[in-house]
């Protein structure tokens, strides 16, 4: 599955200001098809897990602080080239270098609180899917 699939969260703060179906309805009408998808409220050590590559990061508590101030929605996210494509779909880090049409342009709203996560590469998009889904449960 090599390039087929990544992975997202869309994180607390969109998913408290009720931005979980249009941001799903962006991911959709970009071509991506859902093959896992899931609501959750991580536990401090899941977020530290999960989180782990950025541990030496000065912003590294405060993200584990906010990626556990709510509930959050995961979900597997299949199309050809799909990582390049949804890093391009959510646009930059940074919500105010976002570019017109992206998820982080329209929905976030700081660095941290920037609305959703996407994988960096087809490793991590392995990684990080079957963090949260046994195989079973990705269709
Ligand atoms: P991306 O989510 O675009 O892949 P990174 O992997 O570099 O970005 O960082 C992971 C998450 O950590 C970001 O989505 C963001 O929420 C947070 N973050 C990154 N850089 C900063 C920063 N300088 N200050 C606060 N939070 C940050
Ligand atoms: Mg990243």
């Amino acid at each position: 599955m090599a390039g087929t699939f990544t992975f997202t969260i869309i994180k607390p703060k969109a998913v408290a200001k009720g931005f979980i179906g249009p941001i799903l309805n962006m991911i959709s009408e970009a071509g991506f098809k859902i093959g896992a998808l899931k609501m959750l409220h991580l536990t401090r050590t899941e977020a530290q897990r999960f989180y782990e590559v950025h541990l030496e990061r000065p912003f590294y508590n405060d993200l584990v602080e906010f990626m556990i101030s709510g509930p959050i929605v995961v979900a597997v996210l299949e199309k050809e080239n799909a990582v390049e494509d949804y890093r391009k779909l959510i646009g930059s880090t940074d919500p105010a270098k976002a570019e017109e049409g992206t998820i982080r342009k329209k929905y976030a709203e700081s660095m941290s609180a920037n609305a959703v996560h996407g994988s960096d590469s087809d490793d991590n998009a392995e990684i990080e899917s079957t963090f949260f889904f046994p195989s079973s449960e990705i269709f």
